[in-house]
């Protein structure tokens, strides 16, 4: 068992308390009775790339470096995970490799623990939009500013479909299928957008795979899933544009800092 696996073990079964007391009087004999005691629901500990989830009673605080568990062209040749690659990618494009290298990042993301709707709907932005559970953040379906369509940078999606910008930020646009295939499934937990609202792969649970037509305008629609039995609204990767997001965030957005 390696380190980071050791550490996602030891994690799995780790809960941080938030304990606040009452002021209890002399003669109470009865033990303090916690107030506000939270426990980071067990949906979190999927985020296994992480390196240290957190609860304040009111956001999810993800720390992560960003930088993906699997091969990559994108990696300087010296890292283990360097692999060179020539073939083709998402939608059947020739790869065709940018000159960007895989560089190490510093994320938090603040999510809200209970993520409520917003009549707004704020527009994803350029940059991380969310978080996968292997750390390396999602970003929308636009390459540049003015919604600059991604067309033209899915050739540099290597194997995986992730690619680095210039300041090697490795992120995800489309289906990560390194997860969708090894270490998830197709109807996987993905991760989450920045309003805390899960994202799952391209297929739900009975095996229908989800096409943009079959969702709302922000690329979502509630259901129960495997991780939340009694229902809620996600996202989920397709195929087919927008990928990932559409009009914006279904709920009130948290925060990344990088
Ligand atoms: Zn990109
Ligand atoms: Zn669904």
């Amino acid at each position: 068992m390696n380190t980071i696996q050791s550490i996602i073990k030891g994690f799995a079964f780790s809960t941080i308390a938030v304990l606040s007391f009452s002021n209890c009087s002399k003669d109470d004999t009865t033990s303090p009775t916690p107030i506000g005691s939270t426990t980071i629901p067990a949906v979190y500990t999927k985020i296994y790339g992480a390196n240290s989830i957190t609860t304040d009673g009111t956001y999810i605080t993800i720390k992560s470096n960003g930088t993906p568990d699997h091969k990559s062209p994108y990696y300087a040749t010296s890292n283990a995970l360097y692999e060179a690659y020539s073939g083709t990618t998402f939608t059947g494009v020739t790869f065709m490799k940018n000159p960007n290298i895989i560089t190490t990042q510093s994320f938090t993301f603040k999510i809200p623990l209970n993520p409520s709707v917003t009549a707004s709907h704020t527009p994803t932005g350029l940059g991380p939009i969310g978080v996968a559970i292997n750390g390396v953040p999602f970003y929308n379906q636009y390459a540049g500013p003015n919604n600059q369509e991604l067309t033209g940078e899915i050739a540099s999606f290597d194997k995986y479909y992730g690619h680095p910008q210039q300041s090697g930020q490795y992120h995800y646009h489309v289906e990560p299928i390194y997860l969708t295939t090894i270490k998830s499934t197709k109807s996987g937990l993905m991760g989450f957008l920045l309003d805390g609202f899960p994202v799952y792969g391209p297929q739900d649970e009975n095996g229908t795979t989800v096409t943009s037509n079959a969702l709302d305008a922000y690329h979502g629609h509630t259901h129960a899933t495997i991780d939340y039995p009694n229902g809620t609204y996600h996202y989920h990767f397709t195929s087919d544009s927008p990928y990932l997001n559409g009009n914006g965030y279904y709920g009130s957005a948290g925060t990344v800092s990088q």
